[in-house]
């Protein structure tokens, strides 16, 4: 299929999200539906988000939205329009324990993998600011670094998924997205800029082992993160599919349930080490998969479904006339 690109309306571009469970936010705004990076291991075609699009889709040239994934885009321009609608009437804000009442931009598409989103996106991000919101950007796009003059503020934090910094790996994981070491670079200038960052070392390919890990976050700690991300490829949907598709034969060791378990628990003692040794275990923020209940101690798990990051916001002023709702999230998967 060739590159379908458009525009799409939107009602609420505020969701409440879940995304708490991994430290993430409590909100999340999506500019776009669909993904130009196509990375083979997504799982965003697999989620309702797109399933339930199935016919929308159809109608707009897209016959196979899983496996067609990173071959279509349609950009939701109206959204700083109708944030701004939005927030000038939002009486309360969500604020979990977890979640700290942030926005995350985006958690289904990439804020900053073309012109036409960053643009959106710089906007978004400046009406949030105006309304006192925190902002949380994840991306693996390199635009960004033309908007250090909205990012770089005290309640936005700004974070790139980088998994390992091999480029030749990364063109058939990740075939359009820009490679790990631009991305590398595009960190380190946010960090000389002052910009908060952080880094999601995700999701990390069942290769890599623990020198990989310790090299890989010994580079990382330069860009002087507050916190680091972690969590391996987890099959799921179509994404097994096409990453063999891909010629990705490493998907074949995470394809079975007992595999991808083995591989996630290696996993996560190496990185732990590799953190320990290289004076980062106080960053490091595990993102464990509830699947894993039943393998993993149940204290292990807990420890981090529903755990705040060790980041620090400033406090959340509310908006005149607006509530700030707490919810005590007891720790459940
Ligand atoms: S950048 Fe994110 S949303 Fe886009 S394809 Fe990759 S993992 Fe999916």
């Amino acid at each position: 299929m060739s590159t379908v690109k458009g525009t799409e309306k939107i009602v609420n571009p505020l969701q409440e999200s879940a995304l708490n469970k991994k430290g993430l936010c409590d909100y999340v705004i999506n500019v776009a539906s669909g993904c130009l990076h196509g990375c083979s291991f997504c799982y965003v075609p697999s989620t309702p988000a797109i399933r339930t699009k199935q016919a929308q889709l159809l109608r707009k040239g897209v016959s196979n939205p899983q496996m067609d994934w990173g071959q279509y885009l349609f950009v939701r321009e109206d959204i700083p329009e109708q944030l701004e609608k939005k927030l000038s009437r939002k009486k309360t804000w969500r604020e979990t324990d977890a979640g700290r009442g942030v926005v995350l931009l985006c958690s289904g598409t990439d804020p900053y993998q073309n012109k036409q989103t960053a643009s959106v996106t710089r906007v978004a991000v400046e009406i949030l600011s105006k309304y006192n919101k925190r902002v949380r950007i994840l991306t693996r796009g390199l635009l960004w670094v033309n908007d250090f003059d909205v990012l770089n503020q005290s309640n936005v934090i700004v974070g790139m998924s980088l998994p390992h910094l091999d480029d030749e790996l990364s063109r058939k994981i990740e075939p359009q997205a820009p490679p790990p070491t631009k991305r590398y670079q595009a960190l380190l200038k946010g960090s000389q800029a002052g910009c908060r960052l952080y880094v999601a070392v995700a999701p990390t390919h069942p290769t890599m082992n623990l020198d990989d890990f310790k090299r890989h976050l010994e580079k990382i700690m330069h860009v002087n993160p507050e916190v680091i991300f972690w969590e391996p490829i987890n099959a799921r949907g179509t994404n097994g599919k096409r990453m063999i598709a891909a010629g990705l034969n490493f998907a074949s060791a995470i394809m079975t349930k007992s595999s991808w378990v083995k591989c996630f628990i290696r996993q996560w003692e190496q990185i732990e080490l590799a953190a320990k040794e290289m004076g980062c275990e106080d960053r490091l923020h595990i993102w464990p998969d509830p699947e894993l209940r039943g393998y993993v101690e149940d204290a292990k798990l807990e420890k981090w479904l529903y755990q705040p990051t060790v980041e620090k916001w400033e406090s959340l002023a509310t908006s005149q006339g607006q509530k700030k709702t707490t919810q005590a999230i007891s720790k459940k998967s």
